[in-house]
């Protein structure tokens, strides 16, 4: 183990870090951290980016015509991005065997019928990374609205 002085190429700003490992690879890794964004540049491309997610998400609800959400701004910039990946992914289900264009479009009523951002925020899906409500989705359907799907279609089932 060794430290060095480091400059990162992210803002310039300088840290000691320490290395671990055999001492004729330790310079080359110092170098590939200064390479990485630092602690708070990192957090910063993260903030702006879950911005852009928003952003992109609010701009393209506006052209699909979506339903305003309710609730304060940062729960609604949330759940305009879950709603997004939500509606990315309900083709997936109109594919299945037997299911037709009105299937699709009556997922989509359903998707568009959910406009609490709070219950967007409170179903997405347990994992961190997983960024949608479909299971929650389809879990929160009555059985009169499985009946009505059915019904679309011979063997289209949620
Ligand atoms: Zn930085």
């Amino acid at each position: 183990m060794a430290w060095y002085t480091i400059r990162r190429d992210c803002c310039g700003a300088v840290e000691r870090i320490q290395v671990y490992g055999p001492s004729d690879t330790r310079q080359a890794r110092a170098n590939r951290t200064e390479m990485r964004p630092c602690q708070a540049c990192a957090r910063q491309r993260r903030a702006v980016e879950a911005e852009q997610a928003a952003h992109q998400a609010a701009g393209q609800a506006d052209l699909d015509g979506l339903p305003t959400l309710t609730g304060t701004d940062r729960q609604v910039a949330w759940a305009l991005v879950l709603r997004d990946n939500t509606i990315k992914r309900a083709p997936s289900l109109a594919t299945m065997p037997g299911a037709t264009g009105d299937h699709l479009d009556w997922l989509l009523d359903r998707i568009c019928e959910r406009t609490d951002a709070a219950w967007w925020i409170d179903h997405r899906a347990g994992l961190p990374r997983d960024d949608h409500c479909w299971t929650a989705l389809r879990t929160s359907l009555t059985d009169e609205q499985k009946a009505e799907f059915a019904a679309l279609g011979k063997e289209s089932r949620l």
